[in-house]
């Protein structure tokens, strides 16, 4: 009897990426990362694991490594410190728990598990959420831990050039981006187990010298992050408020299952049209239940990496990359 399909996808932040912008050196780092990243899931996914356990193996991975804007190597806010949001969801139950604006927790993506799996509430914020993951248990650190380098430049930077974040196309992180790439960064996660149910995970710092305790796309169910056995598992990344306006992920399901779209169809239609056309930047990475693996973005590049159906794994950053690997 054939095995039931498993599937993977991850990303890790869609941007003004093209070819040149990255040095060689660089360029193998990111796919290192992308491809260990997605292993530490699919391995769940090959010893019968679940879904949800693969996708926080995944982001775990993406959050550690200072490369991208989640965890460890979170942008700046205005006032030079880091508010992290996450959120994680399941397709079998659409269980789900986020965390936005939040300080200490190590990773993100297991504060936004916790939420899910311990309290009776779908989303904390700010001080509340920080006291509830500590009493979690979850690991601890200082803010100041999440800071590189790399992000410190990039806000002193924007501080000095642009000013506040724009809520505009071409707002402050996606200028700066042109020439500073690794700016760009939010992580994510999809995938499809053996028992046939999918799951996201989305994790990120937000946008380059945010104000206000602003938070984004990623944290918000249906927005940056959705999962339902019905449709499939999503995970955005880009100009978080056109994903809330557009409400991203949660239209990419309901076009799959009031309109029968397929999810190739369903992805293109909302990326490249619905979304582009009201100036919204960014993509999605997504699997249905039947295995299907969507990476879709309307900028010219975006940190990603899956399985294909022969199981072989590709990394890739710009529009026209593949690295497979063996
Ligand atoms: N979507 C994230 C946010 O708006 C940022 C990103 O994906 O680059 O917070």
């Amino acid at each position: 009897m054939k095995e039931a399909p498993i599937a993977i996808a991850i990303h890790g932040g869609a941007g003004v990426l093209t070819p040149g912008l990255l040095n060689a050196q660089d360029e193998n780092g990111i796919h290192e990362a992308l491809r260990q990243a997605l292993d530490a899931g699919h391995r769940v996914l090959e010893a019968d694991g679940s879904s949800l356990d693969a996708v926080e193996a995944s982001v775990v991975a993406l959050e550690e490594c200072p490369w991208f804007n989640a965890g460890k190597g979170a942008v700046f806010t205005d006032e030079g410190h880091h508010e992290l949001d996450a959120a994680i969801m399941q397709g079998v139950d659409r269980n789900a728990g986020a965390v936005a604006g939040v300080h200490h927790v190590r990773n993100p993506v297991r504060g936004a598990r916790a939420v899910m799996e311990h309290s009776e509430h779908v989303m904390l914020i700010g001080e509340g959420a920080d006291r509830f993951l500590e009493e979690q248990g979850l690991p601890q650190v200082p803010n100041d831990w999440f800071d590189t380098e790399i992000r410190r430049r990039q806000w002193q930077d924007n501080r000095l050039n642009a000013g506040t974040p724009s809520l505009e196309p071409g707002h402050a992180a996606h200028r700066d981006g042109q020439d500073d790439p690794p700016k760009f960064g939010t992580v994510g996660a999809v995938a499809l187990d053996r028992d046939g149910h999918v799951a996201a995970a989305t994790s990120t710092g937000g946008i380059t010298n945010k104000r206000y305790s602003r938070v984004g796309d990623t944290p918000l169910i249906g927005a940056g992050t959705w999962a339902d056995d019905r449709s499939a598992a999503i995970s955005a990344t880009g100009h978080g408020e056109y994903f809330i306006r557009a409400a991203v992920a949660h239209d990419i399901a309901a076009r799959m299952r009031h309109a029968g779209h397929d999810l190739e169809t369903a992805c293109h239609d909302v990326i490249l049209q619905e979304l582009k056309a009201f100036g919204g930047q960014g993509g999605v990475i997504a699997v249905s239940p039947d295995g299907s693996t969507e990476l879709v973005f309307n900028t010219p590049g975006m940190y990603r990496a899956w399985r294909d159906e022969q199981g072989r794994l590709h990394t890739a950053i710009y529009a026209q990359d593949d690295r497979v690997h063996s």
